[in-house]
């Protein structure tokens, strides 16, 4: 299985190649294809195992298929993640496959100026990668609004829980149109995270690797 097989366009192919991917890892090949077609997906996969292009790419191919891109307002990707840590490592990867487009990403996450991210978003972004809490802040200060957003990820949905994220979590999910695209991505299944599932993602495929 190789990246050629998804369809990429050149630009995005270059800009794997650049990155030195030479073929897909295992979640990628599981998840691409499935991503790409629209469906929703449950990824149980653990950091290491290349889950962020997984989700990145199709997320770059999905944002520049909407029509009329400029029309609305307010990200189109939406990306929760537990930890600082991670939305700046997810940030990084998506601003790689971003910039052959012209494609804004966003990262909001604690510990850093909450009026510096509010005026960032609120100068528009088309992708935004966010720790629950911060998101729902900005969301309540009004710095962005969910009306274009259909492409949810909710990364590492085990360790957001066990950080209590889940009502915040939910409160997100809430506030994103039903006829979005939602990708769960896990390194476990707890019961709360397999009942989260079950309620927000519309018949979805379940992948493990
Ligand atoms: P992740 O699990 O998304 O945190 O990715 C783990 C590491 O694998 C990161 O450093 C990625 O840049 C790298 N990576 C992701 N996909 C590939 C690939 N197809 N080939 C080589 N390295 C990759």
């Amino acid at each position: 299985k190789l990246f050629q097989d998804c369809g990429f366009e050149a630009p995005l192919m270059s800009a794997i190649a650049k990155q030195g991917y030479e073929k897909p890892t295992p979640i990628q090949c599981q998840a691409l294809p499935i991503v790409l077609s629209g469906r929703d997906i449950i990824g149980i996969a653990k950091t290491g195992s290349g889950k962020t292009a997984a989700f990145v790419l199709p997320m770059i191919v999905h944002i520049m298929d909407q029509p009329e891109l400029g029309k609305e307002e307010g990200p189109i990707g939406v990306i929760c993640a537990p930890t600082r840590e991670l939305a700046h490592q997810i940030y990084l990867e998506a601003k790689k496959f971003s910039k052959p487009y012209n494609i804004k990403v966003s990262a909001v996450y604690g510990g850093a100026s909450k009026h510096e991210q509010f005026k960032e978003l609120k100068a528009g972004c088309e992708i935004v990668v966010a720790t629950p809490g911060r998101l729902i802040d900005l969301l309540k200060m009004k710095a962005l609004r969910m009306v274009r957003a259909t492409y949810l990820v909710l990364d590492e949905a085990d360790r957001m829980f066990d950080l209590g994220f889940e009502p915040q979590v939910r409160s997100i999910v809430g506030q994103i149109r039903p006829d979005r695209q939602t990708l769960l991505f896990s390194a476990t299944m707890p019961y709360k995270v397999e009942r989260l599932a079950r309620e927000i993602l519309t018949d979805p495929i379940r992948v493990t690797v």
